[in-house]
């Protein structure tokens, strides 16, 4: 009997123990899952180590709820740490800048959206995945109104959540980004004879119709005296400030801003020439900075009473590494200087463009961008060509733009573009682009090859940090509709409609004296040779809307 009450009670104090171990684990488990450990989040952005800080800032101020720590990486530096790669919750990759990591994600046996495949209209995406489990299961893509998310770690998409719409609110900047077209020569056109029509076949100011169709600024090159001294004009639209006067005046009509193109010539500046006006010839460069400060002041203050809603002006048209007759960049910095500091006492609101072509030059660039921070030059945007014929590709141009602007945490934009819709010639001049030129032909030339590459460029340069806008250059100009070259011309010598007069072989003989005549660039209007606007003339609106 003792012996069965001495098993009993040790079976008693077995039953104790066990509930009281029950009731303590009990305890401890409830506790464990009441207090879950503080979620950290990676998430690795293919952005700019600017971008990436910013983006950490905000995430740290709208942080989903139980979610302690997010760790926002640039996607480069993420590159050279596989193991951080494949541990990361989030990533978030750029559409436009897919190509680049194709190769090296696809080692990872990580899936990567392209979005040139019918995707298209994504701009941004959200990806993120979790450790051990497919990755293709989690995506967010932005842009195409598609949350894919799958069986997902809550945590991960409250984190994803908060970025989509953190990014949707970015777009928003969308609604800010510059569309602009470039209409130099619409006056010397209207006095040509030529006429415009909105997409009811009504006549109508084309400037109107651009406005109408997601444009919101105009651009205007000026000249400082394109004239001979019988008073006639050198062609090319003959644009002087007057001539910018009067189109900034009608366009403000319409709400469409202006941004002046300064080329601090008397006629077209480019990388090949760079000609100083006649009246500053022999000017010392102390004297032609002066000369230059003024001239833009007074200009300016023009514009303004004309009045036009003066929004970008840029001091010299394709400068690399020359402007007005100086070829040094000593020079031409001192030039640039002068010139900013007209627009910032004249216009304190407007941005201050430089503006440079060639980015497919490798290096070039970065040169430019350091030569103008070494000498304290005064500016907001780096501005580019970029004709798809000979200016490489876009992927290069976002490249190096990029580079430019997060180096320098300058705004960049594409200050001229432009795509043939049709091989075919109207004015019985030439054009630049032929179907037996020899240039790259990225696109068809068709009308929607051409929609295709502006919509394209417009996305590269949203996809920018910093990029603010895309011009396309000379979208109007048009023949000017007579029956034959000899029609043409005597309108082009009269009006200006041309790209060169005869009267311009006085000041550009080797050039314009021996090749002037109509234009070489009505293949990539936006306009058929009746004025009729082409269907891509729709495609910055609908770019603005994705
Ligand atoms: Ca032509």
């Amino acid at each position: 009997m003792r012996v069965l009450k001495n098993i009993a009670s040790q079976f008693y104090l077995y039953l104790l123990w066990l509930l009281v171990s029950v009731l303590v684990w009990g305890w401890v488990f409830t506790r464990i899952t009441d207090t879950a450990p503080e979620k950290k989040v990676t998430v690795f952005v293919n952005a700019y180590a600017v971008e990436a800080r910013a983006l950490s800032v905000e995430l740290e101020k709208s942080m989903p709820e139980g979610i302690k720590m997010i760790r926002v990486r640039p996607f480069s530096y993420a590159m050279f740490e596989e193991s951080s790669i494949l541990g990361a919750d989030i990533f978030i990759i750029k559409g436009s800048e897919i190509e680049s990591y194709r190769d090296s994600l696809a080692g990872d046996g990580i899936k990567i959206y392209d979005a040139r495949t019918g995707h298209g209209a994504a701009r941004q995406y959200i990806r993120y995945t979790i450790d051990g489990e497919a990755p293709e299961d989690y995506y967010l893509f932005y842009g195409v109104e598609s949350v894919h998310t799958g069986e997902k770690d809550e945590a991960a998409f409250a984190v994803a959540q908060t970025l989509l719409n953190m990014m949707k609110e970015a777009d928003g900047d969308m609604q800010d980004f510059i569309l602009g077209m470039d209409v130099s020569s619409l006056l010397s056109e209207e006095a040509s004879g030529v006429k415009y029509y909105d997409f009811d076949g009504r006549e109508q100011d084309v400037l109107k119709t651009l406005a109408e169709n997601g444009l919101t600024h105009i651009r205007v090159r000026v000249w400082n005296d394109p004239y001979d001294e019988q008073g006639n004009g050198y062609g090319g639209g003959n644009c002087d400030i007057e001539t910018a006067a009067a189109l900034g005046r009608r366009a403000a009509k319409y709400g469409l801003r202006l941004i002046v193109d300064f080329h601090y010539s008397d006629f077209w500046a480019d990388p090949g020439k760079q000609m100083e006006p006649k009246a500053w010839r022999g000017m010392d460069i102390g004297e032609k900075a002066e000369a230059l400060y003024r001239y833009t002041k007074d200009c300016l203050e023009k514009l303004l009473d004309a009045p036009s809603d003066i929004s970008i002006v840029q001091i010299g048209n394709e400068t690399n590494g020359s402007l007005c007759g100086e070829t040094d960049w000593n020079s031409v910095c001192r030039l640039f200087a002068a010139g900013a500091k007209a627009v910032r006492e004249v216009l304190p609101d407007a941005s201050v463009a430089l503006h440079f072509t060639n980015p497919e030059k490798s290096g070039t660039y970065a040169e430019y961008a350091r030569i103008l921070a070494e000498h304290g030059t005064d500016y907001d945007i780096f501005a580019s060509s970029y004709y798809p014929f000979w200016h490489g590709t876009l992927e290069n141009l976002s490249t190096v733009l990029s580079d430019v602007s997060e180096t320098y945490g300058k705004k960049v934009m594409v200050m001229e573009t432009s795509y043939a819709y049709t091989a075919e010639d109207s004015d019985f001049f030439g054009n630049t682009v032929s179907e037996g030129a020899s240039l790259a032909r990225p696109y068809p030339y068709s009308v929607q090859g051409q929609a295709d590459c502006i919509r394209d460029v417009i996305r590269a340069v949203a996809a920018i940090p910093g990029g603010v806008g895309v011009v396309y250059w000379e979208g109007a100009w048009i023949g000017v509709g007579g029956a034959s070259r000899k029609e043409n011309s005597a309108l082009w010598e009269k009006y200006g409609s041309g790209w060169a007069a005869s009267f311009a072989s006085e000041y550009d003989p080797q050039d314009a004296g021996k090749y002037y005549g109509g234009n070489a660039v009505d293949n990539q209007a936006l306009f058929d040779p009746q004025g009729r606007p082409l269907e891509s003339l729709r495609v910055f609106s609908e770019a603005r809307n994705g």
